[in-house]
C-alpha cells in the first residue's frame, strides 16, 4: 500500500509541475483530493486493512495529501502570477497618459454670439423663429415688396436653385413667413445663414449669418424702434459703442436706415475691418412697408411695426476685434480655438 502511495505521489508531482494554468491545477485538486480520487478510495478501505497497515497507511495518506496540497498551492502562485502578467500586457493601461490633453470641442464664435443674441431678445419678449435656407422667390423677394425685375434684386447677387427657388439672401425671408404663421401682434427674431453670389473680401463672404428682428403691433412708432435698437446694441457691445443711423433703401421698409456702429477693432481710427472709415455697417432697419404687411394678410391700417437685420459675423468681428470676415467660415483651427 505504501508503494501504491509512492506511485500516486510521483505521478501527482509530475502532473503538478507540468500544469500551466490555474484551471489545470483545479482539475488536479479534484483528481487527487475529490471524493472519487484514489486517495479517498484508500482512506475508505482502511477498515479492511490489518492493524499494522492501519497504523502506517492512515498517516501516510494524510501526509501525502498535505504534501500535494502545498505543492499545488506553490505551483498555483507561479501560474497565477504569470497569467496576471499576460493579462496586464494584453489590457495595457498607461497611467502616465494625461487625459486632460484630450481635445474637447466647443461652439463656433458665431454660434456663441447667436445664442447670446437670442437670450437678449428672449429677455425682451421676442421668440426665436427658424426658417428654410432654400427659399421660394416669393418669401425671399416678392413678399418683401421686391417684384420680379425690381432693381433691388441687383443689390443681392443670388444663388438660384430654380427660377423661383433661391438660397435665401436674407433672413428677412422669414418676415412674411412668421407673420402668416402667427399673425399680429408679434415680436420675433430669426437667426440663420444666408447666401450671396458675390466675390469675398475682408467684409464680405458668400455665406454669412444674419439675425432678423420683427415687431408688429398697434401703434408701433419709430421711437419704439430707436429705443429697442439702442438697448440691444449696448447690451451686445457695451455702453461705449457709438451708433449711427443713415438713410438707407430697402424695399421692405419705409423709412429705411443703414445702421452703423463705431469700429471696435480700431476704435474709430480706421482699419481694414471698417474699410478705413471708422464705422462698420451692422445691418439695415426701418419701419415695415405696408405692402409687406398686406402680403401677410395683415391690415396696415391697424398694424405697424419695424424690422431690422444684422450681420452676426460682423458683430463677431467687432466683438472679438477680427479684421477679416472670411476667418468665420475658414474652418481654420488656429482661429476657432481662440474662443
Ligand atoms: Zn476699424
Amino acid at each position: 500500500m505504501i508503494e501504491k502511495l509512492e506511485q500516486i505521489k510521483q505521478a501527482a508531482i509530475s502532473e503538478i509541475a507540468n500544469a500551466n494554468s490555474s484551471k489545470d491545477l483545479e482539475e488536479l485538486e479534484i483528481k487527487y483530493f475529490g471524493k472519487k480520487s484514489e486517495l479517498s478510495g484508500i482512506l475508505k478501505s482502511i477498515s479492511t486493512l490489518s492493524d499494522e497497515e492501519k497504523r502506517t497507511v492512515g498517516p501516510a495518506v494524510n501526509s501525502l495529501k498535505n504534501e500535494l496540497m502545498s505543492s499545488i498551492e506553490s505551483r498555483k502562485k507561479e501560474v497565477v502570477s504569470r497569467e496576471l502578467d499576460a493579462k496586464l500586457k494584453e489590457e495595457y493601461i498607461d497611467p502616465t497618459i494625461d487625459l486632460s490633453k484630450e481635445e474637447v470641442g466647443h461652439l463656433h464664435p458665431v454660434t456663441q454670439l447667436r445664442y447670446k443674441l437670442e437670450d437678449i431678445f428672449k429677455s425682451a419678449g421676442f421668440f426665436v423663429y427658424d426658417g428654410p435656407e432654400i427659399e421660394t422667390d416669393f418669401f425671399n423677394f416678392e413678399a418683401l415688396n421686391i417684384a420680379k425685375n425690381h432693381p433691388a434684386r441687383d443689390m443681392q447677387d443670388t444663388f438660384y436653385i430654380k427660377d423661383d427657388v433661391v438660397l435665401r439672401t436674407q433672413t428677412s425671408s422669414c418676415q412674411v413667413r412668421a407673420l402668416k404663421e402667427f399673425g399680429a401682434p408679434i415680436k420675433v427674431v430669426v437667426p440663420g445663414r444666408v447666401y450671396r453670389n458675390e466675390a469675398s473680401d475682408a467684409t464680405h463672404d458668400f455665406i454669412f449669418n444674419q439675425i432678423e428682428g420683427l415687431v408688429v403691433d398697434e401703434n408701433v412708432s419709430i421711437a419704439n424702434f430707436l429705443a429697442t435698437l439702442d438697448t440691444l446694441i449696448k447690451k451686445i457691445f457695451g455702453e461705449n459703442v457709438n451708433v449711427r443711423l443713415r438713410p438707407g433703401y430697402f424695399p421692405f421698409v419705409e423709412p429705411g436706415f443703414e445702421l452703423d456702429i463705431s469700429c471696435l477693432v480700431c476704435g474709430g481710427k480706421k482699419c481694414p475691418a471698417c474699410k478705413h472709415t471708422g464705422w462698420l455697417e451692422l445691418g439695415g432697419a426701418g419701419m415695415i412697408h405696408p405692402n409687406v404687411l398686406k402680403a401677410a394678410d395683415i391690415d396696415p391700417e391697424i398694424y405697424s411695426g419695424f424690422a431690422f437685420g444684422f450681420g452676426v459675423d460682423r458683430m463677431m468681428m467687432q466683438k472679438y476685434k477680427i479684421d477679416d470676415i472670411r476667418w468665420s467660415t475658414s474652418g481654420d483651427l488656429r482661429f476657432v480655438k481662440q474662443f
